[in-house]
């Protein structure tokens, strides 16, 4: 069994650890804040999983969504709240880009994501 295969609007996912907020007096660690981004930007135009645009590792990307509120470091705007795929399959290319799926790295606002919460499930990637 392989990786299920990402399409549009499947979500990075995770929690970062770390963002400022302002305290009384000065900038204090907020709380965890979760992390979640349907991929939706620059994802294939020639190439459907289930009918939804192929996502392509090292392309795609999506903001998190919700948006983290009330920071007040460097990721304060949404569109910083960015997440990216860093790895895809080895031998599958949507428009040379390696095709992402369930077990791609993704990053978040700053770190590794936790998973790409990939839903095309009637296409498997397999790495072998
Ligand atoms: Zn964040």
């Amino acid at each position: 069994m392989g990786a299920p295969a990402a399409k549009k609007n499947d979500q990075i996912m995770g929690t970062c650890v770390g963002h400022l907020m302002p305290g009384p007096t000065g900038q204090i660690t907020a709380p965890p804040q979760p992390f979640m981004a349907p991929v939706d930007k620059q994802v294939a135009r020639s190439v459907e999983i289930e009918g939804s645009p192929a996502v392509l590792a090292g392309e795609s990307w999506g903001v998190c969504n919700p948006p983290h509120i009330g920071l007040s470091d460097a990721w304060t705007a949404q569109l910083k709240q960015r997440g990216d795929i860093t790895t895809g399959s080895q031998s599958v290319l949507v428009e040379n880009k390696p095709l992402a799926h369930g077990n791609s790295q993704c990053t978040m606002c700053f770190g590794p994501a936790t998973r790409l919460a990939a839903t095309g499930f009637s296409v498997l990637v397999s790495e072998r």
